[in-house]
């Protein structure tokens, strides 16, 4: 195999082009034009859901999500430790301090100790619930679909509720993925919560180059955060503003490549499932090495496959065998450090981070772009059991 294999690239064969091209035909490159409106009418139908607002990134639609969650300066967010730092920063961004929970062996947040969390280290109040050892008041708490794996939406939920927490789903790894059974059955990740947000980054399932889109279940929540994304103008002719905006909304020229990715969504799915599928038969049979499940009652999108090494058995550690694989031109990326030992945060509170010490030096995302060939997914497979010692 003579390619470099990456991780994980845009695939942009569809009608991106087309689309993008009439947008500079028209010269409407901005933050206005046909292609916004249709993109979030056309990302609503597909989750079902009424509206959504399109905004630069899936960090912007954090931190807009968190804003009308109601995070205030000097409370308190809970939010998983093994996860993208993006899933954490606005949190900062308001002013407000991260409360980190360990992972479970789906990757996601550990619910029991979420729950445990709740009961035992912190007080439910009249105004809320409020954290024993800082008297912080804890009003939202963020959920992440970890590589569109769906977390347990049904007892999150149910925990949510006890102690009136506001869910943030950041389903930006998660877009497609679904509960096919129990009381969410047919719900898209991210409109299970009070908000839900997708990222169109480059590397995730569909891309608009950089772009996110943010849903609510409360529809007058998405009408404040179209308002708050275009700089608050509460007067568009003689500019009056009467909060303070931000410049978050989304261009037409990404937009319109939105559109055109949103056509193929379905399509990168099943190929993201069959290259999984082939990964899971051949490594099944590599003493040493895994591939992780995704979660059963769910269609996941199947968005990144995670490599499981126990370097007893299969003879090389995680990042010994980077790089050997990098040495063979297969491009791999051990999973993020953990945010609550990442320098802004290891002040932060830690609620009993175990499982996720484990994962940090034990997991390869091996590659899984959509135009990742057969015989490529198989070569991969032929080097890791070559590799096995
Ligand atoms: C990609 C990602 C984000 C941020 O999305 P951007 O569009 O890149 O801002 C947030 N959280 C997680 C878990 C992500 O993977």
């Amino acid at each position: 195999m003579s390619r470099f294999i990456p991780l994980s690239v845009p695939n942009l064969k569809g009608k991106e082009l087309e689309y993008v091209t009439k947008v500079v035909e028209t010269e409407w490159v901005s933050t206005g034009g046909g292609y916004i409106n249709e993109f979030e009418k056309n990302i609503a139908g597909y989750l079902k859901i009424e509206k959504g607002v399109a905004c630069q990134s899936g960090t912007a639609g954090l931190h807009l999500a968190l804003k009308l969650s109601g995070v205030k300066y000097g409370d308190e967010v809970i939010v998983p430790t093994l996860t993208f730092i993006a899933a954490v920063n606005p949190v900062r961004y308001l002013g407000a301090e991260p409360v980190f929970m360990d992972c479970d062996d789906t990757l996601n947040m550990d619910l029991d100790k979420l729950e445990e969390f709740c009961r035992k280290e912190c007080t439910l109040t009249n105004d809320g619930l409020i954290n024993n050892k800082t008297g912080k008041a804890i009003r939202t708490l963020v959920i992440v679909h970890i590589f569109g794996n769906m977390a347990n939406m049904e007892r999150l939920i149910d925990i949510a509720e006890e102690y009136k927490l506001k869910v943030v789903e950041d389903s930006t790894e998660a877009l497609g993925t679904y509960s096919t059974e129990g009381r969410y059955k047919g719900k898209f990740a991210g409109t299970i919560g009070d908000f839900g947000v997708y990222s169109f980054n480059g590397n995730k399932i569909i891309t608009t180059g950089g772009g996110g889109m943010l849903v609510a279940k409360d529809k007058n929540l998405i009408d404040k955060a179209k308002y708050l994304s275009t700089q608050a103008k509460d007067d568009e002719l003689y500019y009056i503003h009467d909060e303070v905006g931000f410049n978050y909304r989304m261009t037409n020229l990404q937009a319109a490549l939105g559109v055109a990715q949103l056509e193929q969504l379905e399509g990168f799915i099943k190929i993201k499932m069959e290259n999984y599928n082939l990964y899971k038969e051949e490594i099944d049979k590599i003493e040493g090495i895994s591939i992780l499940d995704f979660n059963k009652n769910t269609r996941a999108n199947h968005w990144f496959y995670s490599l499981l090494i126990d370097e007893e058995k299969y003879g090389l550690s995680r990042d010994e065998l980077l790089n050997k694989l990098n040495e063979n031109k297969i491009q791999t990326r051990p999973i993020w450090g953990l945010i609550h030992e990442q320098k802004p945060y290891r002040n932060n509170q830690a609620h009993k981070i175990e499982k996720a010490n484990y994962y940090i030096d034990r997991i390869l995302n091996i590659p899984c772009s959509t135009s990742l060939a057969k015989e490529e997914a198989k070569y991969v497979c032929d080097i890791l059991r070559e590799l096995e010692r």
